[in-house]
């Protein structure tokens, strides 16, 4: 058994090793480093937590580390890198309902956690936990849930928008808070089970005015919020371990939705209130697709256009994901350095399923981190390209989003592939991406279409190069 002395050494440990995991984290190059630090931080922190006095049963823990485990282990084999947000977005709701849950049972049984005064009721300071790590989670319950439902195409990425949705929205969050504030003045179920139910309400009206291409702001502004569920059960289970872990996940989320509102030109306030986006109809742009010429091309025909260039930007988007053609796009470049082509890629920060998807990808297949650049570093750079070959990408490169004020993702930046000499786009049909939009740049005179799967183009490509 360790002392409170070694108990809390341990912990700043810990807390220290999960510091290092998000700085490594913050770059593809330290990244698998801060993978190893984070585990070693969480793995120091359970073993110290599982040897505290307040641990009396462990026949229930080793049943859930076990159950936990093997469904957390099976998941992490089956689901594919294309379902990662979903995935994340269902993590978070259990983070959300485990909060919910350790409220419900603290506040039925204080005196299991420590926290009974000598009346064996709540202090106040327990009460306002209890308040806040129920609120916060239960919203991230069900937030997550919807997020989780759009993500798996289980409930339409439309936004689902009504009038007064925001006066509602106020009038919730209000009545939420007065149930709060009685709760913590008189510690009563009623208004407890009052401001729980008006939490689950609200967290599903925050999500389901959210357009299909504004999710990825969602997934990341939900991480956050069950980073501060997490915090607020640290509080009510006195561990400051928790806390801190908590407080990290939810600033860190927090700073990861301001990145991504910028990169999508959103407004923060907007997101933590709910309904941004909600004015857009997410459907396909009056002339759908289908119904315009495009030029379509071979995979030959590609090959030549991109031997015959100085500079080549490849823009890979989800398409790129989904075909796992990342081996076979490292080896076209290989051949193509070789052959004195200058060839860097472009990333666009929501580019794929997730933050940081498309550089994952590249790390994965070995492609130097040198030729990879972030879209503000690069897009000056499309004008001087004589090729941008888009892989798999659609909503990153939509015009409209320049040109179009009535479509719903008017104003996020985009990749300017439309300024390269020539453009090659590698997908299987004119299908949207993501957001539900038909894509300009597949019409431009300049612009070639090769309809194949990118893993397959890709190695076509290759054999015709060598
Ligand atoms: P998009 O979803 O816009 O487009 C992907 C394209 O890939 C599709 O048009 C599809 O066309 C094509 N594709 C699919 N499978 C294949 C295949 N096997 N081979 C070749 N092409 C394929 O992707 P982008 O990366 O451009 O944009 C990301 C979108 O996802 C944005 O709208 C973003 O907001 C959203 N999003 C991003 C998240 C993030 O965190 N990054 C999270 C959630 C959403 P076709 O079927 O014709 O082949």
């Amino acid at each position: 058994m360790l002392s409170v002395n070694m108990v809390a050494m341990a912990y700043l440990a810990a807390s220290i090793l999960i510091i290092l995991a998000l700085k490594g984290l913050s770059s593809p190059v330290s990244a698998r480093r801060g993978n190893t630090f984070g585990m070693l931080g969480m793995g120091i922190a359970a073993m110290v937590t599982l040897q505290l006095d307040a641990v009396q049963n462990y026949a229930w823990i080793v049943m859930a580390i076990a159950i936990g485990g093997i469904i957390g282990g099976v998941a992490a084999r089956k689901v594919p890198m294309t379902h990662m947000p979903q995935t994340v977005a269902f993590m978070h709701s259990m983070v959300g309902l485990a909060a919910v849950l350790i409220a419900v049972s603290a506040l039925y049984d204080p005196q299991a956690y420590g926290i009974a005064a000598i009346d064996g009721g709540l202090h106040m300071a327990s009460r306002i936990e209890l308040f806040l790590g129920t609120f916060i989670g239960a919203i991230t319950f069900t937030a997550s849930l919807i997020a989780f439902g759009k993500l798996q195409g289980l409930l339409s990425g439309k936004p689902l928008v009504f009038a007064g949705q925001h006066w509602v929205n106020l009038i919730l969050g209000i009545s939420m808070l007065i149930c709060g504030v009685i709760f913590c003045m008189t510690q009563a179920w009623l208004p407890f089970l009052l401001m729980l139910a008006i939490a689950l309400m609200l967290g599903v009206l925050l999500i389901v005015p959210i357009g299909g291409a504004d999710m990825p702001v969602i997934v990341s502004m939900l991480n956050s919020y069950s980073g501060w569920a997490a915090a607020g059960i640290g509080f009510t289970l006195g561990n400051n371990m928790l806390i801190i872990a908590g407080a990290l996940v939810g600033s860190s989320g927090a700073i990861l939705s301001y990145i991504m509102c910028k990169a999508m030109n959103r407004s923060l306030i907007n997101v933590l209130l709910g309904g941004f986006g909600g004015d857009t109809s997410g459907g396909v742009s009056s002339q759908s697709a289908g119904s315009r010429p495009v030029k379509a091309g071979s995979a030959e025909d590609a090959a030549f256009l991109i031997q015959n260039s100085r500079s080549v930007i490849i823009v890979p988007g989800y398409g790129l994901a989904v075909a796992r053609a990342q081996h076979a796009l490292k080896e076209m470049v290989d051949v193509l350095l070789k052959q004195g082509v200058k060839v860097k890629f472009a990333i666009h920060p929501v580019a794929g399923r997730m933050p940081g998807h498309m550089n994952v990808l590249l790390a994965e297949a070995d492609v130097p981190y040198d030729l990879v650049f972030e879209m503000d570093e690069i897009n000056s750079e499309f004008s001087d390209a004589d090729v941008a070959l888009v892989i798999g990408a659609n909503d990153v490169t939509n015009p409209a989003a320049k040109t179009d004020p009535a479509s719903p993702i008017y104003g996020m930046p985009i990749l300017d592939v439309g300024k390269a000499q020539h453009i090659i786009v590698v997908k299987r049909s004119l299908s949207p991406g993501y957001a539900g939009l038909d894509n300009d740049l597949f019409y431009m005179d300049k612009t070639m279409m090769l309809f194949d799967d990118a893993k397959k183009a890709c190695e076509a490509i290759l054999q015709s190069l060598e």
